[in-house]
């Protein structure tokens, strides 16, 4: 692995120079976030003491439209891991033709440490000190890892208080009630199933007889392991922080979904329950769920969770990045190696910045969709964007990540020329 995060990122995105056709201005541009802010938030606990977190925004590139990207509460949110998140989202939202950059922020901090009303005044501290580089067509926020509708919505209430109208278009995946989008809850699953089912009909792999192992049971995690078994698809692992089960048949998810709503880990949801005795199972770790020989793997978690240390013991056929980067750039060679084709994350994952795009126009217009007007949208866009990559992955013989790099760097290349290089300053 590279030195860091953002390093690391960029390989990919050398990978994909050999393969277009852009100006080196262009490439030079790319290389480098716009604008990295590092704030200070001081918020004051319920015990009375105060307590300074350290928080991030930064916004990539805004060359095809302002910068989009979700905000992650995480202990190990780092400037440098804010910068790949961000550059990811560049590359993300060009894949997909949405007219946006790309952005990220986080706080460093373990969500699950504060109540529920320290966590809101430190949402809204947050956006007190960014409030000057945010904004509907400056940049706008989103949820990520340990963000949810309800923190949305207090940012957006606070952006609000702060330039005295109302602003929806500032954040998106927003309560319904505040301007958010149906469907927004499940887009990024729903998009991502879409990515599976698309490339297992074009290698002819039938759900039923296909079998699936989910890493990470939140947001997207469960909902993809819900809608793939609702499809058909075999899923037989699923695992969260706490570690995993495996059940050959197939699991309940469900259920496993249900419990987990009520605080219990995954591993106790059939061990505790009745369950139990119907589905025999097996508990295994994080590591060993990436090692189990499934047909598709779903890593759903967090970023570099498969490296050059374990990327020689994985042995599915198939493996779809719902999370963002949870592969490092040396992995990827050995599992190119080892023939097994991995949908990169810009694509697999594009499903939530897609609806993310559809609650921006809504908010802008005030007319508001219908929950199968979204679904049939996010269908038709996901879809294509898939088509697209693969047409390059198989025209080219490339990876598809690589793919999917060439087809995002196309279109920024030509916006970033189509701005003007100031080529004129050196007489071109
Ligand atoms: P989330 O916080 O809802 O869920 C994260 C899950 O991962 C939790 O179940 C947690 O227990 C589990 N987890 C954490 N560490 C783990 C580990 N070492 N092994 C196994 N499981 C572990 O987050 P989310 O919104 O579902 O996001 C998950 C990933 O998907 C992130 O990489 C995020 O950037 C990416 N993503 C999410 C969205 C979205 O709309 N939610 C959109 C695009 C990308």
């Amino acid at each position: 692995m590279a030195a860091t995060l953002l390093a690391d990122a960029s390989i990919r995105l050398e990978n994909a120079l050999q393969h277009v056709n852009i100006s080196d201005d262009a490439i030079e541009r790319l290389k480098y976030p716009k604008t990295s802010l590092m704030v200070s938030i001081p918020v004051r606990m319920d015990n009375g003491s105060l307590k300074i977190f350290r928080g991030y925004r930064v916004r990539y590139d805004d060359t095809r439209g302002p910068g989009k990207g979700g905000v992650r509460y995480h202990p190990n949110v780092s400037l440098d891991e804010v910068q790949s998140l961000a550059f990811w989202m560049t590359f993300k939202c060009a894949l997909l033709d949405l007219p946006f950059g790309g952005a990220k922020g986080g706080i460093t901090v373990d969500p699950k440490a504060l109540s529920k009303a320290e966590l809101e005044r430190l949402s809204r501290g947050y956006i007190e000190a960014i409030a000057d580089s945010i904004g509907p067509d400056t940049d706008i926020l989103a949820p990520d890892v340990y963000t949810n509708a309800m923190i949305m919505g207090w940012m957006m209430d606070h952006y609000s208080i702060i330039y005295r109208k109302i602003v929806p278009g500032v954040v998106t995946g927003k309560p319904l009630s505040m301007g958010g989008s149906q469907g927004r809850e499940t887009a990024t699953a729903t998009g991502a199933f879409h990515v599976i089912n698309t490339i297992c009909e074009k290698l002819g792999r039938i759900p039923e007889k296909t079998t699936v192992a989910v890493q990470g049971f939140g947001n997207a995690g469960a909902e993809i392991a819900q809608q793939l078994a609702n499809s058909g698809y075999r899923v037989v692992a699923v695992s969260d922080s706490r570690g995993g089960i495996y059940a050959e048949q197939g699991l309940d998810i469900p259920s496993i979904r249900h419990y987990k709503q009520e605080n219990r880990g995954i591993q106790a949801v059939y061990c505790e329950k009745t369950l139990c005795n119907i589905v025999e199972h097996k508990v295994i770790s994080n590591e060993e769920l990436l090692m189990l020989d499934v047909d598709i793997l779903v890593p759903a978690a967090l970023e570099n969770q498969i490296t050059a240390d374990n990327a020689e013991q994985v042995k599915a056929k198939l493996i779809f990045e719902v999370a963002n980067g949870p592969i490092s750039s040396d992995a990827d060679q050995i599992l190119e190696r080892k023939n097994i084709v991995v949908v990169p994350d810009i694509l697999t994952n594009a499903g939530g910045v897609t609806v993310s795009h559809f609650e921006w126009v809504q908010n802008r217009n005030g007319f508001y969709w219908t929950v199968a007007e979204v679904n049939q949208k996010l269908k038709e866009k996901m879809i294509t964007a898939t088509e697209n990559v693969w047409q390059i992955y198989s025209s080219k013989n490339i990876s598809m990540r690589t793919a999917a790099y060439v087809q995002a760097l196309n279109r920024l290349g030509d916006a970033l020329d189509a701005k003007g290089t100031r080529n004129y300053f050196v007489g071109k």
